[in-house]
């Protein structure tokens, strides 16, 4: 009766936890993973295609002053903006967004 616990026991110890000490381990992303949006802002031309494409309606554009603003709490991370910047200057990266700002890095 108590050999299928011992087998599950000893299995666990020798696979060591199944879970990670989050935030300190964080899991590597699967790739294509649509993390948060970057702008590369020496290629950006401030044309406002993204801006206007945009479904959420996160980005603002202005030319003059040349202004490019993200808002990340209306951003539903749906990639458009990257597929119709003609300069190719918006990607993905994978990482997610941490609350101060910044990406979240591997590690
Ligand atoms: S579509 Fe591309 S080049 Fe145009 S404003 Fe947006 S990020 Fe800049
Ligand atoms: S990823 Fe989608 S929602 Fe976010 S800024 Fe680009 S077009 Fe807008």
């Amino acid at each position: 009766m108590i050999f299928p616990f011992l087998k599950t026991l000893f299995l666990s110890l020798r696979r060591g936890p199944a879970t990670r000490r989050y935030p300190r381990v964080v899991r590597t992303p699967f790739p294509g993973t649509r993390g948060h949006l970057v702008n590369d802002a020496g290629k950006c031309i401030f044309c406002g295609v993204c801006a206007r494409r945009c479904p959420a309606g996160a980005l603002v554009v202005t030319r003059t002053p040349a202004h490019w603003t993200l808002d990340p709490y209306r951003c539903i991370v749906c990639g458009y903006c990257v597929e119709v910047c003609p300069k190719k200057s918006l990607r993905m990266e994978p990482w997610h967004r941490r609350e101060s700002g910044g990406a979240r890095g591997q590690g």
